[in-house]
Formats: structure tokens, sequence, C-alpha cells
């Protein structure tokens, strides 16, 4: 498959856009960790300042393991901040921290495309296990219905990346809007936050084209094949 010419044209591109995301992910967020901020507060600090301003009692922030491993769990009602952003002071922390407390506001406020994005997660877990299997056992065995099934499976993992743009853009922007009305960070230290949070955001552009064009690649696997 991977000497496949229309594999190399679709996915290997879309690979080179994934990895160059990741690593200007990692750059951004390594010079940003490297810059304190002038109040001095830590990933841990800033989540709890803004759910307490918020006056949001219920959620609570905790460390987990990991590198980039951030995330807001809606179920437990948790922040979970890396080690590194739970104990930093750098203005990356702030931005990081921030930005999963715009997905606590987005929970708290009942964003559409949350819950939308929530609800998609079973059917993606379905389609990305099964859809490429349906897709190969279908061409393997030369029944295309079989294939397309795969391939309308496999499309609701394209679907659940493109409803996460919005949820993450809308957590990036509340978060800026966050430390600057709230004060966490000042003047130019504004501008750091921005740039890790774009950075950010870029590799999930890049995770919902690569899904795209492994859609297309194997839509193009099938008409082959008429
Ligand atoms: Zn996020």
């Amino acid at each position: 498959m991977v000497f496949d010419p229309i594999y190399l044209v679709l996915m290997v591109p879309a690979m080179v856009l994934m990895f160059l995301a990741q690593a200007r992910i990692k750059g951004t967020y390594h010079r940003y960790s490297q810059i304190p901020s002038s109040l001095g507060m830590t990933g841990a600090e800033v989540a709890q300042t803004i759910l307490a301003k918020k006056g949001i009692n219920q959620v609570r922030v905790e460390p987990v393991a990991g590198e980039l491993s951030d995330h807001y769990d809606p179920g437990a009602k948790t922040v979970r901040l890396s080690q590194a952003i739970y104990e930093s002071s750098s203005l990356a922390a702030a931005a990081v921290a921030a930005h999963e407390c715009g997905h606590v506001l987005q929970d708290v406020q009942g964003y559409q495309f949350m819950n939308l994005r929530a609800a998609l997660v079973p059917t993606v877990n379905l389609g990305s296990n099964l859809g490429p299997i349906l897709i190969m056992a279908g061409l393997f065995l030369n029944w295309l219905n079989l294939a397309w099934l795969g391939v309308g499976l496999f499309s609701a993992v394209l679907v659940f990346h493109l409803v996460t743009l919005p949820v993450e853009f809308d957590a990036s922007s509340r978060a800026l809007r966050l430390v600057d009305e709230l004060g966490i960070l000042q003047g130019e230290e504004n501008k750091g936050a921005r740039a890790v949070l774009n950075a950010a955001a870029l590799t999930y552009v890049a995770t919902a084209f690569y899904a795209f064009l492994n859609l297309l690649y194997y839509v193009v696997l099938i008409n082959r094949r008429r």
C-alpha cells in the first residue's frame, strides 16, 4: 500500500503536514514555557482563578502525567493539567490552563458543538476501527458495497475532526479573553499566549485535513475497482 502512487500523493503530504504542525506546537510551546508571566501564577492557579471568578465551584483542577496531556474531563468535572503546566508560571502554562477553562465554560453554558462532539465519540471509535477493515475486506472480496459501508462508517472520523475545530477555536478565544480581562497576563504577554494557542489550533486543522485525505484515499481506492 505504501508504494501505491495514490497513497504517496494523498497520504504523504498529509503526514508531512501533521509532522510540521506537531513540530510547530512543540517549538512554540518550548519557547513560551521559558518565559515567566509577570504575575507569576502557575497553570493550576490560573485555572483556579478563572473558575473562581466565573463562579464555577464544582470543577476540580488536578495534575496528570504526560506532556501536552492537558484536558477537561466533563464527566468527572475535572480540569487535568500536565505536571509541567500545573507547576509552571510560564506564558505557555497560563495559555494552556486558560484554554482548558474555556472548555469548562463551554460545558457549563451547554455549547452545542461540544455536545455534538461528545455524542460522536462512540460512532468515531466504531468508524475508525471497523471502517478500514470493511473497506479492505470489501476490496479483497470485490464486494464494493461492503467497502462503501466502510467508507460511510469512516466518514464519522472526518465529521468528528471537523466538529472539533469550532470547539477548540472557541475554547482558545475564550481563554485569550479571560487571561486579558482578569489581568492574569499583561500587555505583550497576551501575544505569547495567542502564539501558543494558535500553534495548538494548527494541529487540529492538520488532523482534520489528514482525516479528509484518508477518506479521499479510500474513495479513490474503491472507485478504481469499477
Ligand atoms: Zn482544547
